[in-house]
Protein backbone atom coordinates (compact mmCIF):
# COMPACT_ATOMS: atom_id res chain seq x y z
CA UNK A 1 0.00 0.00 0.00
CA UNK A 2 1.26 3.17 -0.75
CA UNK A 3 0.94 6.42 1.83
CA UNK A 4 1.12 9.71 1.50
CA UNK A 5 2.89 11.27 4.57
CA UNK A 6 3.65 15.55 4.54
CA UNK A 7 7.07 16.16 4.64
CA UNK A 8 8.88 16.43 7.81
CA UNK A 9 7.51 12.85 8.76
CA UNK A 10 10.87 11.11 8.23
CA UNK A 11 14.22 11.56 6.83
CA UNK A 12 14.74 11.65 3.22
CA UNK A 13 17.99 10.53 3.44
CA UNK A 14 18.57 7.60 1.29
CA UNK A 15 22.41 6.64 3.35
CA UNK A 16 20.30 7.22 7.22
CA UNK A 17 19.16 4.20 9.47
CA UNK A 18 16.01 5.97 9.58
CA UNK A 19 15.40 6.93 5.74
CA UNK A 20 11.55 6.89 5.26
CA UNK A 21 10.69 5.78 8.58
CA UNK A 22 7.39 7.07 9.91
CA UNK A 23 7.17 7.57 13.95
CA UNK A 24 10.35 7.33 14.66
CA UNK A 25 10.43 11.23 16.06
CA UNK A 26 14.15 11.81 14.69
CA UNK A 27 12.35 14.60 13.12
CA UNK A 28 12.62 18.17 14.13
CA UNK A 29 11.62 21.72 13.08
CA UNK A 30 14.68 23.42 12.85
CA UNK A 31 14.16 27.31 11.22
CA UNK A 32 12.98 28.45 8.11
CA UNK A 33 14.65 28.45 4.87
CA UNK A 34 15.35 32.64 2.94
CA UNK A 35 12.24 31.88 1.25
CA UNK A 36 10.04 31.36 4.50
CA UNK A 37 9.91 27.51 4.20
CA UNK A 38 9.52 25.28 7.20
CA UNK A 39 13.13 23.30 6.91
CA UNK A 40 13.55 20.12 8.86
CA UNK A 41 16.82 18.02 10.39
CA UNK A 42 16.87 14.28 10.92
CA UNK A 43 18.54 13.93 14.65
CA UNK A 44 20.02 10.56 13.65
CA UNK A 45 22.37 11.72 10.36
CA UNK A 46 21.99 15.91 11.07
CA UNK A 47 20.88 15.86 7.85
CA UNK A 48 18.33 19.06 6.99
CA UNK A 49 16.08 19.37 4.30
CA UNK A 50 13.14 21.42 3.83
CA UNK A 51 9.22 21.53 3.12
CA UNK A 52 10.23 21.43 -0.64
CA UNK A 53 13.27 18.89 -0.87
CA UNK A 54 11.54 16.48 1.24
CA UNK A 55 9.53 13.81 -0.20
CA UNK A 56 6.12 13.84 -0.35
CA UNK A 57 5.08 10.48 -1.01
CA UNK A 58 6.04 7.70 1.23
CA UNK A 59 5.65 4.60 -1.00
CA UNK A 60 7.75 1.15 -1.05
CA UNK A 61 6.42 0.07 -4.58
CA UNK A 62 6.51 3.46 -6.47
CA UNK A 63 9.25 6.14 -6.90
CA UNK A 64 7.93 9.53 -5.97
CA UNK A 65 9.00 10.77 -9.32
CA UNK A 66 6.49 7.95 -11.06
CA UNK A 67 3.90 8.95 -8.85
CA UNK A 68 3.93 12.77 -9.94
CA UNK A 69 4.60 12.17 -13.15
CA UNK A 70 1.16 9.56 -13.39
CA UNK A 71 -0.17 12.86 -11.69
CA UNK A 72 1.44 15.31 -14.35
CA UNK A 73 0.12 13.30 -16.98
CA UNK A 74 -3.56 12.89 -15.67
CA UNK A 75 -3.63 16.57 -15.02
CA UNK A 76 -2.52 16.73 -19.45
CA UNK A 77 -5.53 15.15 -20.26
CA UNK A 78 -3.96 11.26 -21.04
CA UNK A 79 -6.91 8.45 -19.85
CA UNK A 80 -5.75 6.38 -16.96
CA UNK A 81 -5.85 3.61 -19.27
CA UNK A 82 -2.84 4.88 -21.32
CA UNK A 83 -0.72 5.73 -17.94
CA UNK A 84 -1.32 2.23 -17.03
CA UNK A 85 -0.18 0.82 -20.34
CA UNK A 86 3.31 2.68 -20.29
CA UNK A 87 4.08 2.65 -16.41
CA UNK A 88 2.71 -0.59 -15.95
CA UNK A 89 1.12 0.76 -12.95
CA UNK A 90 -2.42 -0.54 -12.09
CA UNK A 91 -5.21 1.79 -12.75
CA UNK A 92 -6.72 1.76 -9.03
CA UNK A 93 -3.37 2.31 -7.93
CA UNK A 94 -3.46 5.41 -10.06
CA UNK A 95 -6.92 6.48 -8.54
CA UNK A 96 -5.03 6.11 -4.90
CA UNK A 97 -2.05 8.07 -6.26
CA UNK A 98 -4.85 10.71 -7.16
CA UNK A 99 -7.03 10.67 -4.18
CA UNK A 100 -3.90 10.87 -1.92
CA UNK A 101 -2.76 14.10 -3.88
CA UNK A 102 -5.96 15.60 -3.53
CA UNK A 103 -5.35 15.72 0.59
CA UNK A 104 -2.42 17.32 -0.08
CA UNK A 105 -3.20 19.22 -3.00
CA UNK A 106 -1.22 22.40 -1.77
CA UNK A 107 2.36 20.16 -1.64
CA UNK A 108 0.95 18.74 -4.89
CA UNK A 109 0.40 21.80 -6.70
CA UNK A 110 3.67 23.57 -5.87
CA UNK A 111 5.32 20.67 -7.24
CA UNK A 112 3.23 20.26 -10.27
CA UNK A 113 3.65 23.98 -11.73
CA UNK A 114 7.22 24.41 -10.68
CA UNK A 115 8.73 21.13 -11.58
CA UNK A 116 6.21 19.40 -13.95
CA UNK A 117 4.82 23.13 -15.80
CA UNK A 118 1.33 21.98 -15.34
CA UNK A 119 -0.47 24.78 -15.61
CA UNK A 120 -2.88 25.83 -12.20
CA UNK A 121 -6.55 25.16 -14.99
CA UNK A 122 -4.55 21.43 -15.35
CA UNK A 123 -4.23 21.07 -11.36
CA UNK A 124 -8.07 22.43 -11.16
CA UNK A 125 -8.71 19.24 -13.52
CA UNK A 126 -6.98 16.85 -12.32
CA UNK A 127 -9.15 17.45 -8.79
CA UNK A 128 -12.30 17.43 -10.58
CA UNK A 129 -11.35 14.10 -11.82
CA UNK A 130 -11.06 12.69 -8.18
CA UNK A 131 -14.26 14.31 -7.20
CA UNK A 132 -15.96 12.80 -10.06
CA UNK A 133 -14.45 9.13 -9.40
CA UNK A 134 -15.83 9.92 -5.53
CA UNK A 135 -19.09 11.13 -6.31
CA UNK A 136 -19.40 8.24 -9.19
CA UNK A 137 -18.46 5.45 -6.27
CA UNK A 138 -20.63 6.93 -3.71
CA UNK A 139 -23.62 7.88 -5.63
ZN1 LIG B 1 18.23 10.93 8.72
Amino acid sequence: MSELVSVGSFCPNENCPDYGETGRGNIIRYGKTGEGRQRFQCKTCKHTFNERKGTLFYNRKTDEKDILECLALLAEGVRISSIHRAKGIKEDTILSFLREAASHAEQIEAILLDEYQISQVEIDGLWTYVGRKEAEKTG
